[in-house]
């Protein structure tokens, strides 16, 4: 008689993929894959949401304990499916929410094998190929955007906040040597724009740097970093002793599609080495989350334009390029193909120009921190993380592989186009205006205003004149009612879901610019779709001039 553990023992087993070739165990797999794809699908309808928009619970999740008994394989994948009620469906023509793409089946499968056979990034030891796998993606991507790849080097790691932190430690250890093992002993400090992302916060609060720490340079209407701001505040900074960990430019900020000048801001760089003769060179890190993959677009021929673009997205297009084709130019880069690169999440890389400078943050002085020729990887000498997913890697391979520059380059112009499409016609229209008019990506911020105010001049005034405070304010609750209108609406399937940012930007007097926002990322957007959203303002104007207190 076996002992009861044994007939449990052999159920689990059947939950464990089979170590050695079971062609009907693997069906059985597939399969109950399949089955929640199919109960996923299920929850599918003409609004972007997966089944209903229901309350969430804490309060019973709470309550959970772990069972006594084990439960059947089916069991659990109902539960787990049951857990995407309510979400969105980033990839529905009717979602343009935000910077959140949908995954491409490959990349799914990218990210899916790794998670059946677990390598491990720690070393190639544990994870053979797939290490291969970080190294192709790291040479393709420097490469992509003008690095020399044999000099380059990359690291995947925990999203794009993990990128800015790799970027600001190398460049600590650059300013102030041997911190690693020292410890601070007097500050060092974080220069970015101030529309730069608040991971830049994050990790200066993180390294122990602190927040008071960040510099932020005010940024110009188009977003940008204003670059002789940035030299007088580094000089200040400079001419009291003070050392620079790393200066950030943004490129492609998350609400506007931004792009600091990069090419100015190492220009500045370079002078002030020059002129303070520093003993180091505060390193550049470009957080290119968003941005990096307009790089496809640095040797396309715009003047014969053979994909055929439209006018005005050519237009957008070469406008992003402009600043794009400098990020060769930034000591590091951070890439987040799960942004604007179509993978899962986490798939973000820490580039590096110069895969030497992986030395600086090496656990041992002598170990050779990067594949030199002797044929071994070891990234986790120096990676923050111990065990490293083979999840980044091959989900971005897998996309890299799929789209070609080609691929690329029709999806993001596709977005472009349609993004376009959106912003000719909100500024055609004398009740809407468009925040972030001359930038050049798929994202658009943009107000609504009642009948009878004047947006060739209310606009401007409310941005920069106190006396318009009171107009502001007026506005800003407009266009949230617009705002929760619209999303009832678009929740019961009729128009599209769009955002809302609570501060699109400061007023030069410091008061909240809310704006609408809608970021096109869905390969299946359509010219429909933008018709619906200029729809969708027009019925939520009229509901609030036919009831303008809001009962
Ligand atoms: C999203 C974003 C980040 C943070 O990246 P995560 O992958 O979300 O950690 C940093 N910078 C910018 C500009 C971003 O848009």
């Amino acid at each position: 008689m076996p002992a009861q553990y044994q007939s449990l023992l052999h159920e689990l087993r059947q939950a464990f993929p089979q170590p050695v070739s079971d062609p009907v165990h693997d069906a059985y797999f597939v399969f109950s894959f399949l089955r929640a794809l199919d109960q996923v699908d299920a929850m599918k309808s003409a609004t972007p949401i997966l089944g209903q928009p229901g309350e969430l619970d804490y309060p019973a999740a709470r309550r959970k304990r772990i069972a006594d008994e084990t439960q059947s394989l089916e069991h659990v994948t109902r539960q787990l499916v049951d857990h995407l009620s309510g979400m969105f469906i980033w990839g529905h023509p009717r979602a343009q929410i935000n910077v959140i793409p949908c995954p491409t089946i490959p990349s799914v499968i990218g990210g899916m094998l790794p998670s059946i056979y677990n390598p491990n990034l720690v070393s190639d030891e544990s994870s053979r190929q797939v290490a291969v796998a970080e190294i192709e993606v790291s040479a393709m991507t420097a490469s992509l955007l003008g690095y020399d790849a044999d000099r380059a080097g990359g690291v995947f790691t925990f999203g794009g906040t993990g990128t800015l932190l790799y970027g600001a430690r190398i460049g600590l250890e650059k300013a102030l040597p041997k911190t690693m093992q020292t410890g601070l002993r007097e500050p060092a400090y974080v220069v970015c724009s101030s529309q730069a992302h608040y991971a830049c916060g994050t990790v200066a609060s993180w390294l122990g740097l602190g927040r008071d720490q960040v510099v932020e340079v005010p940024t110009d209407s188009h977003n940008e970093m204003r670059i002789c701001l940035l030299e007088t505040m580094c000089r200040d900074l400079l001419r009291q002793g003070k050392r620079i960990a790393v200066i950030v430019a943004t490129m492609g900020t998350t609400d506007a599609f931004g792009l600091d000048d990069l090419h100015a801001i190492h220009d500045v760089r370079e002078r002030l080495v020059d002129e303070f003769h520093l003993d180091y060179r505060p390193h550049i890190h470009a957080d290119a989350v968003i941005g990096w993959a307009w790089g496809v677009f640095n040797d396309y021929d715009f003047d014969l334009n053979p994909l055929g673009f439209r006018g005005r997205t050519v237009r957008a297009l070469a406008g992003a390029k402009r600043r794009i084709q400098h990020l060769r130019l930034a000591d590091s880069i951070g890439i987040d193909f799960h942004k604007t690169g179509f993978a899962p999440y986490v798939s973000s890389l820490f580039l590096l120009r110069d895969a030497d400078d992986l030395r600086l943050i090496s656990r041992t002085a002598e170990s050779m921190p990067y594949i030199g020729h002797s044929g071994t990887y070891h990234p986790g000498r120096y990676t923050l993380e111990t065990t490293r997913s083979g999840f980044g890697p091959m989900a971005a391979l897998a996309n890299l592989l799929l789209f070609g520059k080609a691929g690329l380059r029709a999806l993001l112009g596709h977005l472009v186009t349609m993004a376009e499409a959106l912003r000719e016609q909100l500024e055609g229209h004398r009740a809407t205006h468009v925040l972030n008019a001359g930038h050049f990506g798929p994202v658009t911020l943009f107000r609504v205003f009642p009948d009878g105010v004047d947006t060739f001049t209310i606009p401007e005034r409310e941005r920069t004149d106190p006396a318009y405070r009171n107009s502001l304010l007026k506005h800003n609750a407009y266009n949230r009612r617009i705002f929760d209108l619209i999303q009832a609406e678009a929740l019961q399937g009729r128009g599209v879901v769009i955002s809302l940012t609570d501060c699109y930007r400061e007023t030069d007097y410091g008061e909240p610019i809310v704006a609408l926002k809608s970021y096109i990322l869905s390969p299946f957007s359509d010219e429909k779709y933008i018709n619906d959203v200029l729809e969708s303002i027009w019925r939520a104007r009229k509901i609030i001039a036919d009831d303008p207190v809001g009962k």
